[in-house]
């Protein structure tokens, strides 16, 4: 008899897991059933729809049941919910109908998490999952013409919908309950996204969560008791895995709320394969069990198990969280670990702020690149990156590093392409390696501006050195900084104490660099750059 393969879901786990089972196995009955409307549609591109740059709706939908079929003969029945499993009998129920299995595979994803705050109704708040989410909104723009939303929660989604209603016309406030928007991130990277909102006229609120809402007045009523005005409100503060079949099921969930897979994304059911936002997974630098709701791992997994519920036995060895977000004309992006993340793995972290291609072509913008690495073994372990070009890409090229398994030194031999239009002869990847290895050497030690802020409330004893000239300094200083302009320095190393911990800084971090190399080599031996200089300094103690 044909092999039965059952997969629940049809978007981005289900779909790839369908279409890479038929591929292995010609004669196999594939069945996908599908809640919803649609199968395999963009979720990554509603908020673009909403925001009116992507213009047909139908863009989105990628396929229908009649392109699946014909493609690759497999039967998608959509509007089909499956309240069952029976795992005695291997079949699935959906409505009256059994559908029997030899293999099944669960791709359900995450519901939004929606918050119970007194108030509030569904006719003017919403959540963003799925096309028929992304019609309420769209739809209710255009009939009820809403002049000020209130976006709750600072994450991917939530940034990427406060910039969709501000290009809707929208007056937004963007509530993150957290200090920092993109709370997973560093933060300095949210505090830079803050200001792209803030620049394009968002009312930003962080450190304050919805309460309440007054319908009456149409108002949002924070924890902290302010006000703000709320003609619509849209939900993003996390998702959570669909598991009510799961755990009818009686399938193993996992401490972070994920069910159980092996590396073959079986469950603790061999013939039950699970896939995309419902998995626990691995994360692949420190190995420990996490979620990663995320479209490419989950098209990854879909794939592995679509071969193995036809024989295969490849493996997913994790993710790394690799992600990247739009916030107007900028954008943020990050893979592998932050700052924070990697603070009890004997890591350190460096800032880079170069320009994204070579300074004297036409139209070069700064970015500033943060790169994580083990300070004992050198290994990449994540970078974040923010600015308006190039940004991805070099997170993308670190993303490629860390699952290569390289070195900070690998980073510095690394051949990358370059003409003036696109880069520098020296890459910003290689410069960060560079800042990198200097500091694991002891050739020129860093500390993060965190480090600097959390040394500098606890030990009033430091010497801090501002080495900009005067005119960078009077703009704008930190707290007990000394000017010794870089250039006076030599002539100057009388003013510096030598029993004391010195925090040279410039405003990028390369002539603090060269303080470093001058205090080094003149007998200072307690000196420390202020990695990212200034600039990232002035972000964090805004
Ligand atoms: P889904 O793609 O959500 O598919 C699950 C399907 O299962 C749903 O259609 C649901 O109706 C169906 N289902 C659930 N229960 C049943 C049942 N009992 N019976 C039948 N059907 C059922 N990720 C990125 O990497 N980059 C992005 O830019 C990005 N942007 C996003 C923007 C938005 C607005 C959203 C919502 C998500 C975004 N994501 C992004 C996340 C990404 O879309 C998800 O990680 C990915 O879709 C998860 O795939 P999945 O197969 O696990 O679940």
């Amino acid at each position: 008899m044909n092999k039965r393969i059952v997969i629940i879901g049809g978007v981005a786990g289900g779909a790839t897991a369908a279409a890479r089972a038929r591929r292995s196995d010609e004669s196999a009955e594939i069945t996908i059933l599908e809640r919803g409307g649609y199968i395999s549609f963009a979720n990554c591109g509603l908020p673009y729809y909403i925001s009116g740059d992507i213009k047909s709706r139908s863009n989105l939908i990628l396929q229908t049941p009649e392109s699946f079929y014909s493609r690759y003969k497999i039967q998608v029945k959509l509007n089909t919910e499956a309240t069952q499993i029976n795992r005695t009998e291997k079949f699935v129920l959906a409505g009256t109908e059994k559908y029997y299995y030899d293999k099944l595979i669960l791709s359900q994803g995450a519901n939004p998490i929606l918050p119970e705050i007194p108030g509030i109704s569904k006719e003017n708040s919403f959540t963003l999952r799925d096309i028929d989410d992304m019609d309420k909104i769209h739809n209710f723009i255009d009939s009820n013409s809403p002049k000020t939303a209130v976006v709750v929660g600072g994450g991917f989604i939530g940034i990427e919908m406060a910039e969709a209603l501000v290009e809707r016309g929208l007056k937004v406030s963007l509530i993150e309950k957290y200090k920092h928007l993109m709370p997973i991130a560093d933060p300095e990277f949210g505090e830079s996204i803050r200001r792209a909102f803030i620049e394009k006229g968002v009312n930003v609120i962080t450190s304050d969560a919805a309460a309440g809402y007054k319908p009456s007045e149409k108002k949002i009523i924070l924890e902290t008791g302010n006000e703000l005005s709320a003609d619509m409100i849209l939900f993003s503060i996390g998702v959570r895995p669909e598991l009510e079949l799961i755990k009818q099921t009686g399938l193993e969930i996992g401490k972070t709320g994920g069910v159980i897979v092996n590396e073959f994304m079986q469950s603790s059911d061999p013939d039950i394969y699970v896939v995309g936002d419902m998995a626990e997974i691995t994360n692949r630098i420190t190995g420990d069990k996490t979620r990663i709701p995320l479209a490419g791992p989950a098209n990854r997994q879909g794939r592995i198990a679509g071969d193995n519920v036809c024989g295969g036995k490849k493996k997913y060895t994790g993710s790394i969280g690799s992600s990247v977000v739009k916030v107007f004309d900028k954008v943020f992006a990050m893979t592998g670990l932050t700052e924070k993340q990697a603070k009890n793995l004997e890591a350190s972290s460096v800032t880079v702020h170069p320009n994204h291609h070579a300074g004297y072509y036409p139209g070069a913008k700064q970015l500033s690149l943060k790169l994580t690495f083990s300070n004992k073994t050198g290994k990449v372990l994540g970078a974040q990156a923010f600015g308006s070009e190039g940004v991805e890409k070099r997170v993308d090229v670190i993303a490629t590093a860390i699952i290569g398994g390289l070195h900070i030194e690998d980073l510095e031999e690394l051949d990358l392409c370059y003409a003036p239009p696109f880069s520098s002869a020296n890459d910003p990847v290689n410069m960060a390696s560079f800042v990198s290895s200097n500091h694991k050497a002891g050739f020129s030690p860093t500390v993060t501006v965190e480090e600097f802020i959390t040394k500098q409330k606890n030990d009033n004893s430091i010497f801090v050195i501002d080495v900009r000239n005067p005119d960078e300094y009077k703009k704008g200083n930190i707290a007990g900084a000394v000017n010794i302009p870089l250039p006076e320095m030599r002539d100057r190393l009388s003013e510096i104490p030598k029993d004391k911990e010195i925090y040279v800084h410039c405003q990028v971090g390369f002539r603090g660099h060269l303080a470093n190399r001058i205090l080094l080599q003149s007998g200072f031996k307690n000196v420390f750059n202020i990695s990212g200089g200034y600039k990232s300094l002035e972000l964090l103690s805004a």
